[in-house]
C-alpha cells in the first residue's frame, strides 16, 4: 500500500495544477486519473480542442472572406474535415503528453484508474487502497441537459460529440447561446453548417455587460448565425440520423420546431462526483451538486479538500489553476489564495470577448457611481490594418477615485488584452494610472490605453 502527503483526485487543470505544486512545495503525492490521458475535459474534449478547431476555422473564413483584399489570390481552400480533427487531435496529444511529461518532471506518480474515497485518508483505485494524509477532489464536470433531451452523442451532442462530428452537419441547432454554444456554433458556422441557437433567455451569454452582449449577437448574425430568443427547448425527437427540436416562446407560448442534422446541447454543467463515495463520507454538497468547501477549499471533512468545477464559482479552467495553487499551499501550511473578484472570462470567437470585474448592471444595482471610458477598434490602426475594427473596450471605473472596477472588451485578441486590466485591478490601480502607461505602436492594446483615457481627458484617436 503506497503512502502519501496528497493524492490529488482527477488529472484537469485543477487537479494536475494542484498535483505539480504539492509536488514543489515537497509533499510526496499522486495524481488519480481513469481517463487514458492527462489534462481532464479541458485538454482532451473541451478547452484546447475547441480552440484548434476556432483556429482552422477561422483561417478558412480569412481566406474566403480578407485574402483577395490583400492581393492574395486564388480559390479558397476547400475543408478535409477528416485532417482538420487529425490536425486537432494533435494539438490535444502534444499537450496532454507535456503534461505526463511535467508529472514526470515533478515526480508526481499518476495512479491510473477511477478513484474513490473509502474513508478519510484513503483513496481507493481497483484493488489497490492508497494511503494520502490529504485527498484533494478535483473531479471536475460533465454537461447537463435539460427534460425531453437525451443526450446520444452521435446526433443529439454535448460539446465533447461536437468535437467528432463525422461530418460537418448540414443544419446544426445549437441548445443555448452560453460559451460552448457560441464558440462551437461559430465554428460551424464558419465551416459552412446553417446553425440556429435557440436560447431561454433575451440575450445571449447571460451576465456579461449588456452593450458587449449586443455587439457580439450582431456580430455572430453577420457571421451567418440566427438565433431564436426566449425560447424554452420542451425536447429533442432524434433518429439515427436527424433531429426535431421543439420549443416554446416564453412572450406567448406559441409552440414551433426546428429540423437539425445535429443538435448541440450547450445549456450548462455540473459537478462530476459520481463514484466517489462522498455521500457515505458524509462530504456535504449542495442541492446543484457541487461541494460545499471553506475559503480555503476544506470540505467538512477533515483531510479532503475539494477545487475547480466540483464547488462552488465559475466553471473556468483558470479559476480551478487558481484553486489548485492555493490549496496546495494551504496544505503545505502556506497561506494559499485567490481573488474571486478578478478572474477574467474569455470567449474565444472571432472577434474574441472579454470581461473581467464588475459590468455596468452590477455597479447600477451597487449603486456605486462609475464612470466609463470606452474605445472602439476602429481608432486603432493595427485593427483596422488587419480587419478587425469592429468592437471595442469598455472600461469602468470608480467616479470618485478613479479605480479600475471592470474591463469589458470585444475585438481582436481581447482574451490577451484583458490581463493588462486584470494585473491593474489586483494592484488596485486608478484609469489614470493605465493611461499613463506608454503602450507600443501600433498594438490592439493602445485601445485599452485609450479606454482609460477616456475614463480621464478624452481618448485620442476618436
Ligand atoms: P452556459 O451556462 O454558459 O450557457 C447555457 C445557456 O443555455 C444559457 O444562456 C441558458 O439560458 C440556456 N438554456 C438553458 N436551458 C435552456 C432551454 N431549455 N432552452 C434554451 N436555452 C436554454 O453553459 P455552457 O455554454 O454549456 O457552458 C458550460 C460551462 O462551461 C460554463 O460555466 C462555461 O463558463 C464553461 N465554459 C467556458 C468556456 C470559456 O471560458 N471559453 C468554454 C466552454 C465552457
Amino acid at each position: 500500500m503506497a503512502q502519501y502527503d496528497v493524492i490529488v483526485i482527477g488529472a484537469g487543470p485543477g487537479g494536475y495544477v494542484a498535483a505539480i505544486r504539492c509536488a514543489q512545495l515537497g509533499l510526496k503525492t499522486a495524481c488519480v486519473e481513469g481517463r487514458g490521458t492527462l489534462g481532464g475535459t479541458c485538454l482532451n474534449v473541451g478547452c484546447i480542442p475547441s480552440k484548434a478547431l476556432l483556429h482552422a476555422s477561422h483561417q478558412l473564413h480569412e481566406a474566403e472572406h480578407n485574402f483577395e483584399k490583400m492581393g492574395l489570390k486564388g480559390a479558397a481552400p476547400k475543408i478535409d474535415w477528416k485532417q482538420m480533427l487529425a490536425y486537432k487531435d494533435d494539438v490535444v496529444a502534444g499537450n496532454t503528453k507535456g503534461i505526463e511529461f511535467l508529472f514526470k518532471k515533478n515526480k508526481v506518480d499518476w495512479i491510473k484508474g477511477w478513484a474513490s474515497i473509502p474513508a478519510a485518508g484513503k483513496v481507493q483505485v481497483g484493488d489497490e487502497t492508497h494511503e494520502a494524509k490529504n485527498i484533494i477532489v478535483a473531479t471536475g464536470s460533465e454537461a447537463s441537459s435539460i427534460p425531453g433531451v437525451e443526450i446520444d452523442e452521435k446526433v443529439v451532442v454535448s460539446s465533447t460529440g461536437a468535437l467528432e462530428l463525422p461530418k460537418v452537419p448540414k443544419k446544426l441547432v445549437v441548445i443555448g447561446a452560453g460559451v460552448i454554444g457560441l464558440e462551437l456554433g461559430s465554428v460551424y458556422a464558419r465551416l459552412g453548417s446553417e446553425v440556429t441557437v435557440v436560447e431561454f433567455l433575451d440575450q445571449i451569454t447571460p451576465g456579461m455587460d449588456a452593450e458587449v452582449q449586443k455587439t457580439f449577437q450582431r456580430m455572430l448574425k453577420k457571421q451567418g448565425l440566427k438565433f431564436v430568443m426566449g425560447a424554452a427547448v420542451q425536447k429533442v425527437d432524434a433518429t439515427k440520423t436527424k433531429a426535431k427540436v421543439s420549443y416554446k416562446l416564453r412572450k406567448d407560448d406559441s409552440e414551433a420546431t426546428l429540423d437539425a442534422d445535429v443538435v448541440l446541447v450547450a445549456t450548462g454543467r455540473k459537478p462530476f462526483t459520481d463514484g466517489l463515495g462522498l455521500d457515505a463520507l458524509g462530504v456535504e454538497t449542495s442541492p446543484r451538486g457541487q461541494i460545499q468547501t471553506d475559503g480555503h477549499w476544506r470540505t467538512n471533512v477533515p483531510g479532503i479538500y475539494a477545487i475547480g468545477d466540483a464547488i462552488d464559482g465559475p466553471m473556468l479552467a483558470h479559476k480551478a489553476e487558481d484553486e489548485g495553487m492555493a490549496c496546495a499551499e494551504v496544505i503545505a501550511g502556506k497561506a494559499g489564495h485567490v481573488n474571486y473578484d478578478v478572474i477574467p472570462g474569455v470567449i474565444y470567437t472571432a472577434p474574441e470577448v472579454a470581461s473581467v470585474g464588475k459590468t455596468e448592471q452590477q455597479l447600477k444595482e451597487e449603486g456605486r457611481a462609475y464612470k466609463i471610458g470606452k474605445f472602439p477598434f476602429m481608432g486603432n490602426a493595427r485593427a483596422k490594418a488587419v480587419f478587425q475594427g469592429e468592437g471595442f473596450v469598455k472600461l469602468l471605473a470608480d467616479a470618485e477615485t478613479d479605480r479600475v472596477l471592470g474591463c469589458h472588451i470585444i475585438g481582436p485578441s481581447a482574451g490577451d488584452l484583458i490581463h493588462e486590466i486584470c494585473v491593474a485591478m489586483e494592484f488596485g490601480a486608478s484609469a489614470e494610472d493605465v493611461a499613463l502607461t506608454c503602450h507600443a505602436h501600433p498594438t490592439f492594446s493602445e485601445a485599452v490605453r485609450e479606454a482609460a483615457l477616456a475614463c480621464g481627458d478624452g481618448a485620442i484617436h476618436v
